[in-house]
Order: structure tokens, then sequence, then C-alpha cells
């Protein structure tokens, strides 16, 4: 068999390039700096990424020793969240009245909405420890509205994973308040004090108890695939007092249930 040195030389310089190649570290931004060996999978596409969120964990100290203490997993849940509620503005709108909400239900006349404004209407109103009640409901699943009122002793940890992801990190901020930090100001977007002042603990309001049954219904129909069918949805919220009418979502509920089709208020 002829051989050709030329060819056989182009040959060995091909694989001693592509092994050179192969062993060398592209710099990928934010890992040199980061504050341990976590890998930045959170968006490769967005490079600004990581230098901003080490800018925030370098400009709350106590956000940097809350995230530093979390486990890898946790780590990068945290930095997912981080991500999401930054960039996601919260609407900072206030309570509406009910009646505008009521009527506007009735003209748009939609099934599904009519029969969420009759579940709440009908039923018993909040008790003097709570707040609000709503009803979630899913047309995919059909059957009755679920009512839910907020629930101070619910346990957190029940929600389902989607509507758990975000509530350490935003128990995280409220804590950091009520203990005189003004972390909200650059981890939210929008949050006035007003607001995270009033917000209470994250996870418990009932539009977020509602949807989770909704959410856990929809999975044993094997009907929920992920966050995206958060938006198969609907919430009605309705106030204990006429001021509060169709309740706005506090910080911590805009975030957990984001992606549900809130009727009338955001
Ligand atoms: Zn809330």
């Amino acid at each position: 068999m002829k051989t050709y040195p030329i060819r056989k030389a182009i040959f060995y310089l091909f694989f001693v390039l592509l092994s050179i190649l192969s062993s060398a570290h592209l710099p990928v931004e934010g890992t040199k700096t980061a504050p341990n060996t976590l890998e930045w999978h959170i968006s490769p596409s967005d490079p600004g990424c990581g230098k901003a969120f080490l800018k925030d964990l370098n400009d709350n100290p106590k956000f940097a020793a809350w995230f530093n203490q979390l486990s890898d997993q946790a780590k990068y849940n945290a930095l997912r969240a981080w991500k999401i509620i930054k960039n996601k503005v919260y609407p900072n709108v206030g309570h509406r009245p009910w009646e505008i909400t009521r009527q506007e239900i009735i003209a748009r006349d939609k099934p599904s909405e009519i029969k969420i404004l009759n579940a709440v209407e009908n039923a018993a109103p909040p008790t003097n420890s709570q707040v609000a009640v709503a009803g979630a409901y899913s047309h995919e699943l059909g059957g009755s509205v679920i009512i839910r009122y907020n629930n101070r002793s619910f346990d957190v940890n029940q929600l389902e994973p989607e509507l758990k992801q975000y509530v350490d990190y935003l128990q995280m901020i409220k804590n950091d308040f009520d203990t005189g930090g003004n972390m909200y100001k650059n981890l939210y977007s929008n949050v006035p004090e007003l607001k995270i002042q009033n917000a209470g603990a994250a996870g418990f309001h009932a539009e977020v108890l509602a949807t989770n049954e909704v959410v856990r219904r929809l999975k044993a129909a094997g009907k929920f695939n992920g966050m995206k069918d958060l938006n198969k949805i609907e919430v009605l919220v309705k106030g204990k007092s006429a001021s509060f009418g169709n309740m706005c979502r506090c910080p911590h509920c805009f975030y957990i249930t984001d992606g549900v089709k809130m009727i009338g208020n955001q």
C-alpha cells in the first residue's frame, strides 16, 4: 500500500490542534469571581447575567451570606430566582373596586370567569383572621371552582414544586426588610416599601393556595407539564373589606403565581 507523507503530516497536525483546543479553558463571564465552584448554567446567551448577579451579591452582604450557605443545587435555584425576579417588573397596582371587576366579568360573558365569579361571591366570607378569598379554576379540569383563604398555618413546604421554587428567595428578601435591610431595592424591580412592608410571609395567601390545589389536580389528571401550564389556570381574588375589593397581588404572590391568568387585577 502506497503512503502519502504530506497527507499523514496534515492529519497529525489536525489531531495535535484538536487536543490543544479541547484542553483550553475558554473564559466564561462570571466564572472567575464566582463565590465558589458553582457553574453559571443560567444563561449562556446572556453573559451580563453573571456580572450583574455578582454585583448584587457584593452590594448586599446579607444576600451574599445567605447565598453562600446554600447547597449547590439551592444556589442554582436562587440564581434562577434572582434572574427571573429581577427582570420581571412588579406592576405595583392598587386594589380595584369589586363592582368594577364584577361588571367587567359580566360584560365579557366568558363562561369560566362567570363560574369563578359566582363561586367567589357565594363562598363563605373570610373570617377575622383571614384577608381574602380566592377562586381558581381550569377549564381543562372542569368540575367546581377551588376556593381558598389565606392561611398562616399552611406549611409552604407542601406547595407544588412549581409554586415553591421562589419562596425561600422571596422570604429571604422579606426577612432582610423586616430586620432593617434594603435588599428589596436591588433584587426587585418596582416594588415600593409599602408593598414589601405589607407582604407578610411568602406562600400562604389565598391565590397561591387556590392555584396550588388546581395544579395538584391538573397533575393528577396528567394535564400539567411545567410552568407554562400555569396559564391553564384562572384566578379571582376578593378582599374581605370593600376597600380591598378585587385585590392586587403582593410581590410574593405576583412572582409565585406568575403565568396564572389573574381576573380583573394583577
Ligand atoms: Zn400575596
